[in-house]
């Protein structure tokens, strides 16, 4: 992934996570604000609203106190006067009070005097024959006597669920203005809490009632007796209105209906509004800013970055490993540039010298291997010459010799070899290192090879008081197709070598078949060994053992093995040596079988059997 699209995902993933987490804290904090605001709101309405009806409670109540301690009310309970009813009773006191019932009950319980009165139509109506029948009773809580049995002078006041519905009710003891002497009764006053009343109590505390049975639905999980005073039952059926309500206790403070008030939601979809912009500010900013971060990312490091990579990245195509990376601005990535710059340059030089020197160092070598061959060439001709005049002189053609004379021709003729051999060696190294050597390719007898080698070394071998024994295996094929000369040339160098580093024992030369493909030259000698550290050295060019006892016995420069290796190599074959210290050495030229050009590749069992 490049970084561009690393840094879009970064942001862009940042910015989600941040809108989510800012949705979510919002959702808790902020809604769940608007909530509490909501609830408080109803919980004050329903506050206000319980308020209305206690004072609607205690006004009745008090207004019933001042009628029933009123001497004019103590003597008609008990005279029954006409005045005083003309003068209190009429309708306009009903209106005027609010009024639905109005009792007269005496000492023995009977009614004196009642009147119903329907507010609504403003007529005179029956009282209702419940509540008569609490007026009467004395056990009811109309008859004003506490737990003790003591009458409540000041009476009582409060809610009474009657079956025909709830009533706010009053009763007081009659007695004399100044509350001497004994009670004649109770005054008893009623109001119905009925859809009127509530309607005036709703529109004087601008809220919305409803009363609401203990056995209403909403209600039923909720236990009665675990409430406080101030509890506040709240109902939200959805996000448009709130329902909040509160247990109004009857006239003996039991629980005795539900006074419910609903509101519209107005706070809490002002909050939900409020929420929904608050998110899509958020996600404006948010994409204002990932925008506007992504652009200056782009300006000030990513397109530089950019660009520096594609600089970089063209470099292999346009081969200039020199190239000028421009990417502007005075920062990390401008100072980055200008480093890589450096390096390049730096870079570029070296190559530069480096090409040089093996321009150099080829012509050196194709110069060193052009004047070797010539040296070798010219060189040649007169020790060739030399050898040949010291053959004829030996031979006797220029006159006879005394013995003195043939040994310093022999010695002569000893030493010619030698240079002429030197040169040889050093004639093909040149020509192997400039790739001029070729291969001259012909079916040949394994026998061209073993002869030379016993005609060339016998007398030097008898000499030093060696054997030296040639085999050729069986299952060598009778003619093989290669360089017999370069072969011969191999093996005179291992034979060589192994008679110069050996002073007792044997020289054994093994030609021998390994495999339909391949076959081998083994050259076994008794002789001073090589050790395991100069194993891998020997076949470089003018590498010798240095030490004494290979010092005397040599008496080449170091070229002969590495002459066999290149030899081997170019055949196709390669070269193998075993050798221990003081025990002797094996040099094994493994070759593989090559066919003449045009003929298929013959195996050698067939080849043997022809
Ligand atoms: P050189 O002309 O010195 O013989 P070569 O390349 O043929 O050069 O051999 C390199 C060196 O390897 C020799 O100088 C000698 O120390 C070691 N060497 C080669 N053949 C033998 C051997 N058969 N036994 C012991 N040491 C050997």
């Amino acid at each position: 992934m490049s970084i561009r699209a690393k840094t879009l995902l970064i942001i862009g993933s940042t910015l989600t996570v941040l809108i989510i987490g800012m949705y979510a804290l919002s959702q808790i904090i902020l809604l769940e604000s608007y909530v509490q605001l909501e609830e408080q709101t109803m919980g004050r309405n329903v506050q206000r609203a319980l308020n209305a009806l206690n004072d609607k409670i205690s006004v009745l109540h008090s207004t019933n106190v001042d009628w029933a301690h009123w001497n004019d009310s103590y003597e008609f309970v008990d005279d029954g006067n006409q005045d005083y009813l003309d003068a209190n009773t009429y309708d306009g006191t009903f209106i005027l009070y609010g009024l639905n019932a109005m009792l007269f009950v005496n000492a023995d319980n009977e009614i004196v005097f009642s009147k119903g009165f329907d507010l609504e139509n403003q007529v005179e109506v029956p009282v209702s024959e419940s509540l008569a029948q609490l007026a009467i009773d004395p056990q009811s809580p109309l008859g004003m006597v506490d737990a003790e049995g003591e009458l409540i002078v000041n009476g009582v006041g409060g809610l009474l669920m009657l079956p025909e519905g709830p009533i706010l009710a009053a009763s007081t003891a009659i007695l004399p203005t100044d509350l001497s002497g004994e009670p004649r009764g109770r005054l008893i006053w009623g109001t119905y809490l009925d859809e009127t009343s509530l309607a005036s109590l709703a529109e004087q505390t601008q809220t919305s009632l409803t009363l609401l049975g203990l056995d209403a639905p909403a209600f039923q999980d909720i236990d009665l007796q675990g409430i406080g005073e101030n509890y506040v039952a709240l109902h939200t059926p959805d996000s448009h209105i709130i329902y909040g309500s509160s247990l109004i206790t009857d006239i003996v403070g039991q629980p005795a209906q539900w006074l419910q008030i609903d509101l519209e939601r107005s706070i809490y979809n002002q909050g939900q509004t409020s929420l929904s912009y608050f998110l899509l500010l958020l996600f404006i900013l948010g994409g204002v800013f990932a925008v506007a971060t992504v652009l200056l990312l782009e300006r000030v490091v990513l397109s530089r970055l950019a660009h520096l990579h594609q600089s970089v990245a063209n470099i292999p195509n346009d081969r200039n490993l020199s190239p000028h990376i421009e990417v502007g601005g005075h920062d990390e990535l401008s100072s980055l540039a200008n480093a890589m710059n450096t390096t390049f340059e730096s870079l570029a030089q070296t190559q530069e010298r480096l090409k040089q020197a093996r321009d150099h160092a080829i012509e050196a070598s194709r110069a060193r291997a052009q004047i070797l061959a010539n040296v070798s060439h010219d060189a040649r001709t007169p020790l060739s010459v030399i050898v040949l005049r010291v053959d004829m002189l030996k031979k006797e053609l220029y006159g006879p010799l005394n013995e003195k004379q043939r040994s310093m021709l022999d010695s002569v003729l000893a030493s010619t070899k030698q240079l002429l051999g030197f040169i040889s060696n050093l004639l093909d190294g040149a020509q192997l290192e400039s790739g001029k050597l070729q291969l001259r390719k012909a079916w040949f007898s394994p026998t061209k090879l073993s002869d030379p080698i016993k005609d060339a070394f016998l007398p030097l071998v008898s000499h030093k008081g060696l054997a030296l024994n040639t085999t050729i295996d069986e299952g060598l094929p009778a003619q093989i197709y290669g360089d017999s000369e370069r072969l011969t040339q191999i093996l005179f160098n291992l034979v060589g070598n192994a008679i110069k580093f050996t002073q007792t024992g044997s020289i054994d030369v093994h030609l021998r078949c390994i495999s339909p493909t391949h076959w081998q030259m083994e050259v076994r000698d008794t002789g001073i060994g090589i050790a395991p550290e100069h194993q891998g050295r020997i076949f470089e060019s003018f590498w010798q053992v240095d030490g004494t006892s290979t010092r005397l016995a040599t008496t080449g420069v170091g070229l002969g093995l590495s002459i066999v290796k290149q030899l081997t190599t170019m055949m196709g074959g390669y070269i193998e040596l075993k050798s221990e210290a003081d025990k002797g050495s094996v040099f094994t030229v493994v070759l593989p079988f090559e066919a003449a050009q045009g003929e298929s590749n013959v195996r050698a069992e067939v080849r043997v059997n022809n």
